[in-house]
């Protein structure tokens, strides 16, 4: 049954640049067509493939960036490259901190995690520096100065896969070089990569151990020095040549919007924000624990699903029942990982050496994978054809 006080088009605001607005935007191009006219709200210019970033201190070439100018224009989207800053939930109306104010039918906000350093005398990875943060170390540890390095997972709301594929990756460079290198991974997870069951974690385990890589559980840890690691709560003491910390994750601050302590937003299965209306999110600020970007896809689905619905489209909605694919590049062949998950568990769960989805990248996403993909082999990222984006090869830099 229409709801007779939507009016049509429906105005969806679509806030935010990266996996999940654009997931969003693409979906709802397809699901609901002309019946909403959809403003894209970013301060960046460039949607960047962040997975991708993890291969730069190694030679490769830079994780892609695809302009969203050009995304917005060929889904016939406005685009505003400002800031959302706050939302007036009852005149339905979202700010920028420029100035300009737009009226919404529906507001899906997709604005990320932020992050913050958790270790001063860590090494903390920044996806946008990446190459700057960590080719000092690289070449350290090319040239044997480095022997024991740490990485540090500081929480359980973390990106999964980083600290592993860069372990394994210095690993595989250090055994090129001919130096010698033990690694360790601290983190609160019970068993590597555990969400996605304990038979894939197993496997996981006989890797690393293969690659000296050590996998060491803790509730937490501190850095209080460079060369010092304190795992918490048993105070083991482990010496390091150099700590490499991920971020911890919070939500970012939006006036109007729920949120959690953390200032994570609270969602129900269909992605609509708990307590008011009209507004969903997706992705890393969502108060679902898992900050994957194939998540963030298909929370950006569940949304999509539930506007198109709210604008007239003939179209059940679909909750929000997360399946869990990932890349693992491990500095030879990369493994490609899957499982169902539900209750904080994983079931399932597959890992083998060919993707079992199409195409086989980093982000697996029902709509911007092909998407992407097809901007990849027409006209490239940079100008020419060029491998798709998050297409998974080890191979040495070129
Ligand atoms: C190094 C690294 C490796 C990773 N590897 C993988 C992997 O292998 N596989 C995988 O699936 N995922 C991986 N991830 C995680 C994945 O990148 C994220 O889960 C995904 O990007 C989340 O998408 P999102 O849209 O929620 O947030 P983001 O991609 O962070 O996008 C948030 C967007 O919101 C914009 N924004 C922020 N504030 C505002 C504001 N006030 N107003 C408007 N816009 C705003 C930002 O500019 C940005 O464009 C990795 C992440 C990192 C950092």
């Amino acid at each position: 049954m229409p709801d007779l006080h939507v009016v049509r088009p429906l105005q969806v605001v679509l806030a935010g640049g990266g996996v999940a607005a654009v997931e969003a935007a693409l979906a709802l191009r397809d699901l609901a067509g002309e019946l909403v006219e959809a403003t894209l709200v970013a301060p960046n210019e460039y949607l960047a493939y962040r997975p991708m970033s993890v291969r730069e201190p190694f030679g490769y070439a830079s994780a892609q960036h695809y302009p969203l100018s050009e995304i917005a224009s060929d889904l016939g989207m406005h685009l505003i490259c400002e800031k959302v800053a706050r939302v007036n939930t009852r005149a339905r109306i979202v700010h920028t901190q420029e100035g300009t104010e737009l009226e919404y039918g529906a507001l899906l906000v997709a604005l990320g995690a932020a992050t913050r350093l958790r270790y001063e005398h860590a090494l903390t990875i920044d996806d946008a520096h990446l190459a700057q943060t960590l080719q000092g170390l690289l070449t350290d540890v090319e040239q044997g100065r480095v022997r024991r390095l740490v990485f540090v997972i500081p929480g359980r709301l973390a990106w999964p896969f980083p600290a592993y594929e860069l372990a394994l990756m210095m690993q595989t460079r250090a055994e090129k070089a001919g130096a010698e290198l033990s690694t360790a991974i601290i983190s609160p997870e019970k068993r590597p990569l555990g969400l996605f069951g304990l038979e894939v974690s197993r496997k996981i385990s006989r890797l690393l151990a293969e690659r000296q890589i050590e996998f060491i559980s803790a509730a937490g840890c501190e850095v209080p020095d460079p060369k010092r690691v304190v795992l918490m709560p048993s105070h083991r003491q482990l010496e390091a040549d150099r700590v490499v910390s991920l971020p911890t994750l919070h939500g970012h601050a939006l006036t109007g919007v729920p949120k959690t302590p953390r200032g994570f937003i609270p969602i129900d299965p269909h992605c609509q924000v708990r307590g008011v209306e009209r507004i969903y999110a997706a992705g890393d600020g969502t108060d679902f624990e898992l900050k994957h970007g194939g998540i963030a896809s298909q929370q950006a689905d569940a949304a999509a699903e539930a506007i198109a619905a709210l604008a007239g489209a003939p179209i059940r909605p679909a909750p929000f029942r997360p399946v869990v694919r990932g890349v693992l590049l491990t500095g030879r062949k990369p493994l490609f990982l899957s499982a169902c998950y539900s209750g904080g568990h994983g079931f399932s769960a597959k890992m083998t050496d060919r993707a079992t989805w199409s195409p086989p990248t980093k982000i697996s996403a029902k709509y911007l994978g092909p998407y992407l993909d097809r901007i990849d082999r027409i006209v490239g990222v940079h100008g020419g054809p060029r491998q798709p984006a998050g297409a998974a090869t080890d191979e040495p830099a070129g």
